[in-house]
């Protein structure tokens, strides 16, 4: 994969895409939203919490360090309203460098995916001034995801995510989402020992709200802010565990599952949405398959008449228009299929296309008078490139035809 945006040169799974492809981009974007919102209205914002590269790296990267190096989220609080000591310098500054470390190993990644590996190589092994607008690139994005780890952390998903923006007119009571089970926990109450409870399963501990790394109370309902983590479905059923209850009290269900205790997955929007996602994703395996790495266009030249060449010869001059898509330059070659007896001449040196560059070229094609038996004669002209045939382009030939 390559998404170098600034010279447009665009690889997803080892094929070149460019400008000229830009409908394909289209097609791709309109089938990744409806791929959204249709996987949104059935399970909610499950992205976030366990696909989105933001969230993957803030739990599965940085939080772990920070529980390694310095304990767990009570320790974490003791550690940061604690005054500088040695310890403190030292927990802070070994969490900071590993943070820096990660964050230019994941500019690194990030600028590969857009320069490539090869332009990344560079920059890393000759010497600064060679590469001072790409060093600079490297340690912009670095300093950028070191602040993001480092403090920014979920306000991404609060203040920037446009998706969890999204979530208001995306969710439906149907949708799959973190709940809490009012009806199992409420009313909620703290356990006492010896005293008969009457309360709700919710024991009001607060575990759920400690862990949520948005600091959001579920109890409350579903909210904007909740990236999907988790974190309080592990804690509920941990609590649960522990107070003889059965788990679930916060858990993966709709509104309406919760309500009448029954998931209802294909509704109208869910088969809208999949009927649309179908003939999208059609139409662009379509386009997919049966797009070339060139582009042949053979027209004859507009404005131009047959042209006598002999006594036994006719002409016909003809524009040709080629668009290389590949990354390599490609030489091409053209025959006339089917006629030994025919000639096509072309004007100027070979063609040789540039990468994902157009060419253009101008040829005569000429017949033998007696293969002429109309006005309008058929013609299939042979597109070879690099010697392999890749087209076959049908045109016609004008000539004279002998009155009887
Ligand atoms: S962790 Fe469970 S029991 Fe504790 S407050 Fe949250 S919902 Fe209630
Ligand atoms: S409410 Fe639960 S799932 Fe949502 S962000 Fe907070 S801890 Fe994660």
């Amino acid at each position: 994969m390559m998404f170098d945006i600034i010279n447009r040169k665009f690889i997803l799974f080892g094929y070149p895409f460019g400008p000229h492809d830009f409908f394909l981009l289209g097609l791709t974007m309109i089938a990744s939203i409806v791929f959204i919102f249709l996987f949104t209205a059935v399970f909610g914002r499950l992205f976030c919490g366990w696909v989105c590269p933001q969230t993957v790296f803030m739990e599965m990267v940085f939080r772990k360090i920070d529980y390694w190096v310095e304990g767990d989220h009570k320790n974490q609080r003791r550690l940061n309203e604690s005054a500088w000591t040695g310890e403190k310098l030292f927990k802070k500054g070994t969490k900071y460098a590993i943070y820096f470390v990660i964050s230019f190993l994941v500019s690194n990644m990030l600028l590969a995916w857009i320069i490539g590996v090869e332009a990344l190589g560079k920059i890393v092994t000759d010497p600064v001034e060679m590469h001072l607008g790409g060093f600079i690139a490297m340690m912009l994005f670095t300093g950028l995801f070191y602040w993001i780890f480092i403090w920014f952390r979920e306000q991404a998903c609060i203040l920037v995510c446009p998706y969890g923006r999204l979530q208001g007119v995306l969710l439906d009571p149907n949708s799959i989402v973190i709940a809490y089970d009012y009806l199992r926990g409420e009313p909620r109450g703290k356990i006492k020992k010896s005293e008969r409870r009457s309360h709700g399963d919710c024991i009001d501990c607060k575990e759920c709200v400690v862990v949520c790394p948005t600091g959001i109370d579920i109890r409350n309902g579903t909210q904007l802010e909740c990236v999907n983590c988790t974190a309080c479905i592990d804690a509920c059923d941990y609590v649960m565990e522990k107070i003889d209850k059965p788990k679930g009290l916060i858990r993966f269900d709709s509104l309406n599952g919760i309500k009448e205790k029954r998931r209802k997955s294909f509704t109208s929007r869910v088969i809208g949405y999949s009927t649309l996602q179908v003939l999208l994703v059609a139409l662009l395996s379509y386009f997919l398959a049966t797009r070339s790495d060139v582009d042949v266009t053979i027209l004859r030249t507009p404005g131009m008449f047959y042209q006598e060449q002999g006594d036994d010869k006719v002409s016909n001059l003809y524009d040709i228009k080629l668009l290389n898509k590949t990354f390599e330059p490609l030489e091409i070659d053209l025959k006339l299929h089917d006629n030994d007896d025919g000639e096509l001449k072309l004007l100027g040196d070979k063609i040789v296309i540039p990468p994902q560059e157009s060419a253009q070229a101008k040829m005569f094609v000429l017949l033998e008078k007696n293969e002429i038996k109309k006005m309008n004669t058929p013609i299939v002209i042979e597109v070879y490139s690099n010697g392999k045939e890749i087209h076959r382009i049908k045109s016609s030939f004008l000539g004279p035809v002998e009155k009887k």
